[in-house]
């Protein structure tokens, strides 16, 4: 079942996913050559905690971390670590904040100084196709349109859809009905109503679509060893759109 939230939910979802959208602005002042993902992650646990909230992902399912933090061929789910920046990397940070009880999810890649034109467009192509996948949501319109849209967008560049993880319903679980595919064929899947609160997220390699499970058993990374970006939100279906919920 799809969870339709009541005012009070969204009213909550939205401080939710407010305190998700400040984190990421406070934490990206940080990224830059030399700082640990470690460091990043107490940065983040630090502000949310300090904002009323609790980092959604600690503990979720055994998560060790507040935040995943993912370089360069790690698609999602890199665990912060001592590994430090090097300028020239890419780093996708996903941050889940819990507030009385409710969610807000969002990741954001990030250049670490300057990098290669060649990533500079892998991240603009992949934040694009968030916003390519958001226009199409409103009432009557199905899941599957979403994806349709963020492949169908991609597929003018030559990158990679990541298809063995996707978007998701978002609410007093991180992680609810319906699964949101980053491809799919139009009119087909769950139908979004008004009220219901769901987090796209393509993840977008510069080569191929195909990924794996490291030996850590969490970080994702691209099966052959290429750059990766993820750029999420969590949206509410409103009467004739969404309203971003984790909007910096
Ligand atoms: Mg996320
Ligand atoms: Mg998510």
């Amino acid at each position: 079942m799809i969870n339709i939230k009541s005012e009070y939910e969204i009213k909550i979802m939205e401080v939710a996913g407010k305190i998700v959208g400040d984190t990421h602005n406070h934490l990206k002042r940080y990224i830059k050559p030399g700082i640990t993902t470690k460091e990043l992650d107490e940065i983040a646990y630090n502000f949310i905690v300090a904002s009323g909230a609790t980092p959604s992902f600690k503990n979720h399912e055994g998560y060790p971390a507040s935040i995943c933090a993912s370089i360069n061929e790690e698609v999602v789910h890199g665990i912060p670590s001592n590994r430090k920046l090097k300028k020239g990397d890419i780093i996708s940070i996903d941050i889940g904040a819990c507030y009385k009880g409710y969610h807000g999810d969002s990741a954001w890649t990030y250049p670490v100084g300057k990098i290669s034109k060649e990533l500079e467009l892998l991240l603009e192509h992949t934040e694009q196709s968030l916003y390519e996948g958001l226009k199409v949501i409103r009432p009557g319109v199905r899941v599957g349109d979403i994806g349709y849209a963020i492949s169908k967008y991609i597929k003018n560049f030559n990158l990679g859809v990541v298809r063995e993880l996707v978007g998701h319903g978002v609410g007093s679980e991180l992680h609810e009905l319906p699964d949101v595919p980053n491809y799919g064929k139009p009119n087909t899947g769950p139908l979004l109503k008004e009220g219901m609160v769901i987090a796209v997220e393509p993840m977008i390699n510069l080569g191929t679509h195909e990924v794996f499970i490291k030996n850590d058993g969490w970080t994702v990374v691209t099966s052959d060893n290429s750059p990766s970006a993820h750029f999420e939100h969590t949206v509410l279906v409103t009467k004739n759109g969404i309203k971003i919920l984790t909007k910096r």
